[in-house]
């Protein structure tokens, strides 16, 4: 069609759309000027000026409120609609530049003076380059994530014309309209395809971005469908198999039965409203759980009464020790003074002492003669408060602590509760159990514990309380004035024996499934192995040995190798194996430089051995051994007490600028201190240096002064029994520690010569074999 370069046509102004050539619109149209310009295009050669509005919200149109570029469209069809509007169908023709706009008053609609507006071509290279870039994208967009549909795409990328591209791709972009109008406006070919690319890349990236929103907004339906389908299935699963409602009423009816007292049901029940509401899925569920069962596995008042008559507990005592008279005596009394008080304000019992001497089961006893639940926990090695007190239930893998444990195994709210070895508490950086311990011991509080995971406060006030400990000196101090002291000392080879006679044999045959007349051991036996077998102050490992024996007896017995068996001491061997230890291998020889010491530990006496030996040098000292700082000044005063008095024992005394001396006390792998060494020390040194041999059938212990005066020392029992387990029969003492001979057992007492002194001179005496 022949286009004349300015022509009139009726106006039609479009309300948010941008029209096109080469691509096709219905338009609905309801203004009456509207209505008369397309009656008038229709009537003429049906060609019609489109062109934007700026304000699609205004009604009344003037010249200023429209773009001033539109498109020449050729009218398809009209058809009338019901509300007196009618629907065209449109064709885009060509791009026009509206010069002047003849408002709709003249004529009753608008019509407009316009020019032809040609696209103009530049670089052809750059145009295919963008051509084919925006072509590109659009092929990236029928990846699925577009907004134009599939077919479109299809279409739009087989076109050649590259007017024809643009102005249908920017048709069907979902732009806002004053996009597609810049689009539409510009005269430029390379500038139409820029900013169609722009356009597309939005439209990409648009695209893709909605696909992710709707991913996720789709995925988050799926998951919470699922899970609400599948709950609603759990819930029916539970109520047709009946469990949940069920498990929840029977928790509810223990709890109200169990006679928790008010505070404590009141939580119980709170915390079970609590996991009612929850899915038994969820870990809290499970948390809450065992919390309701813990309330409901510790007694709360249960009490077991004890034994009203005193002696029958006092023959319970006798009944189950040999000897510790002293022990039974004071614990007689303390089951007297709990009778009269009800148990307040009892002292706590603490019994020191080396392992094996019945600290564990004198406390079972006591248990035992009361009629109460015996517990037993160790504290050995335990460095965190929480083992003491419990870890909060919101931690992961919270439980109640040792005290709320063993309340629970004793089922009573009143056991006989040991705490073993409260000497070997340790500090570290998660709190103090001492102190945690402190609280449980305190009669002021301890009516109201409270661990941490139980929450509520829980009443320990009528539980006995014993503890246990090896070394008296390692119990944290406020502890220990907490703490009523009974000493459990070593055992003399008599009533080891006796021991083991009365009531070691029997048990441990009985462990091993031997009836009482099935072995018997004769008295020689059981010297045997304490002799040969065993260096203790207890008989912990006196009745290990004789279980070993049990054992094989009861093998052989299941063999058929015979009914009853008497062990003699020639059977010992057979059964354990060769001696372990002889009694006087250590005193064979006299000595030159070597003298036998006599020291107290937490596991009992021992004798020590120390060596010197003087070679040529120049006046250094050595000591080594694992040796305190008090051993180490006892051995400089040692020393210099023997130089200064060179003379008296015909030693030169330059020798000592011309000699070094060693110190050693074998067995360095245990720590030693402690003065008590002194004079065994000097001892050592002037046999070294005067080359005269100690005595190796004497021992000794006491403190030496410069001066030479011999000072007092403690722990003498146990010392002594140490001497005479390794056959010792002379033990040089302090005078001022003769007083303590009386605590000595008579048969160890009868058996040693116990020379007292007050000065080294005299140890020399009688120790060096001048
Ligand atoms: P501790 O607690 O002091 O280390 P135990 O109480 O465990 O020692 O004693 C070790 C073993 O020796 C136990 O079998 C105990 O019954 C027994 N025992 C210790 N002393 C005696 C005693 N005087 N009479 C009877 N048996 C004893």
């Amino acid at each position: 069609m022949a286009r004349q370069t300015t022509e009139t046509l009726p106006l039609l102004p479009l309300r948010g759309r941008v029209m096109f050539p080469d691509t096709a619109m219905s338009i609905d149209v309801g203004r009456s000027s509207s209505l008369i310009a397309v009656k008038v295009a229709a009537d003429a050669d049906g060609r019609l000026f489109l062109c934007m509005q700026k304000d699609s919200g205004k009604e009344d149109v003037q010249a200023e409120d429209l773009y001033l570029t539109g498109t020449v469209v050729h009218i398809k069809q009209i058809t009338r609609l019901t509300n007196g509007s009618i629907r065209i169908g449109v064709e885009g023709m060509y791009r026009a530049y509206a010069r002047d706009i003849i408002p709709a008053d003249e004529n009753g609609y608008m019509s407009v003076v316009i020019t032809e507006l040609r696209t103009v071509h530049g670089d052809e290279s750059l145009e295919e380059a963008y051509f084919h870039t925006a072509k590109d994208i659009l092929r990236e967009m029928s990846g699925g994530d577009s907004r134009i549909s599939q077919d479109t795409i299809s279409k739009l990328v087989s076109v050649t014309d590259i007017d024809t591209f643009v102005n249908r791709t920017a048709n069907e972009l979902k732009c806002s309209p004053e996009n597609k109008q810049e689009i539409l406006e510009s005269v430029r070919s390379v500038d139409r395809l820029r900013l169609l690319g722009t356009a597309l890349n939005n439209e990409l990236e648009i695209g893709r971005l909605e696909k992710k929103i709707k991913n996720a907004v789709r995925q988050s339906i799926d998951k919470g469908q699922k899970e609400f389908y599948l709950r609603e299935q759990l819930k029916a699963i539970h109520k047709e198999l009946g469990d949940d409602e069920e498990e929840y009423d029977e928790l509810e009816k223990k709890i109200k039965e169990k006679n928790m007292g008010p505070e404590a049901e009141e939580k119980a029940l709170k915390e079970l409203s609590r996991m009612g509401r929850m899915q038994t899925s969820s870990p809290d569920y499970n948390v809450l759980r065992m919390y309701i069962d813990w309330l409901l596995d510790l007694p709360w008042n249960t009490y077991t009464t004890d034994t009203e008559n005193l002696a029958d507990a006092v023959k319970v005592l006798n009944e189950d020790h040999y000897g510790l008279e002293k022990i039974k005596e004071r614990i007689t009394e303390y089951l007297a003074v709990l009778k009269l008080t009800g148990g307040m304000n009892a002292p706590i019992l603490c019994f020191v002492g080396p392992p094996g001497t019945g600290k564990t089961s004198v406390a079972s006893s006591i248990a035992r003669a009361l009629g109460r639940k015996f517990v037993r926990m160790s504290l050995g090695g335990v460095d965190d408060e929480a083992e003491i007190r419990g870890h909060r239930k919101t931690y992961i893998g919270a439980m109640p602590g040792r005290i709320i444990n063993g309340i629970k195994t004793a089922g009573t709210s009143n056991p006989v509760f040991l705490l073993d070895e409260i000497d070997k508490l340790t500090t570290n950086s998660r709190g103090d159990p001492a102190s945690a311990l402190l609280e449980v011991l305190d009669p002021a509080q301890n009516s109201t514990f409270r661990d941490r995971y139980i929450e509520i406060p829980y009443d320990l006030s009528k539980v006995l309380f014993i503890t246990t400990a090896n070394d008296m000196s390692t119990i944290p101090r406020p502890l220990l004035d907490r703490m009523e002291v009974v000493e459990l000392d070593g055992y003399t080879q008599e009533e080891k024996r006796e021991i083991a006679k009365r009531y070691l044999v029997s048990k441990n045959a009985k462990k091993n499934g031997l009836e009482e007349d099935a072995i018997s051991f004769t008295d020689a036996a059981i010297e045997e192995i304490i002799d040969g077998y065993t260096l203790e102050a207890g008989v912990r490992s006196l009745e290990r040995n004789i279980d070993s024996v049990c054992r094989k007896v009861a093998v052989k017995k299941a063999s058929g190798e015979g009914d009853t068996f008497q062990i003699d001491k020639d059977d010992i061997a057979t059964y354990l194996g060769a001696r372990k230890y002889e009694r006087d291998a250590a005193l064979e020889k006299d000595e030159i430089g070597a003298a036998t010491g006599l020291a107290w530990t937490s596991v009992g006496g021992t004798t020590l051995t120390i060596e010197v030996s003087a070679m040529h040098g120049k006046g250094d000292i050595l000591l080594t051994g694992k040796l305190g700082d008090v051993m180490k000044e006892s051995a400089r005063a040692a020393i210099s007490y023997i130089r200064s008095n060179s003379e008296m024992y015909g030693i030169d005394e330059e020798a000592f600028e011309k000699t070094d001396i060693h110190i050693h006390v074998p067995e360095g792998a245990t720590p030693k201190d402690g003065p008590s060494a002194g004079i065994t020390m000097a001892t050592a040194i002037l046999s070294a240096f005067t080359k005269k041999p100690v005595k190796r059938s004497v021992a000794m212990t006491g403190e030496i002064t410069l001066r030479g005066k011999v000072l007092p020392i403690g722990g003498l029992k146990e010392k002594s029994l140490a001497a005479y387990r390794v056959g010792i029969t002379d033990i040089i003492i302090p005078s001022d520690n003769r007083k303590d001979l009386e605590e000595i057992p008579g048969e160890v007492r009868d058996k040693l010569n116990f020379i007292p002194v007050s000065d080294v001179d005299t140890v020399f005496r009688n120790a060096i074999r001048w």
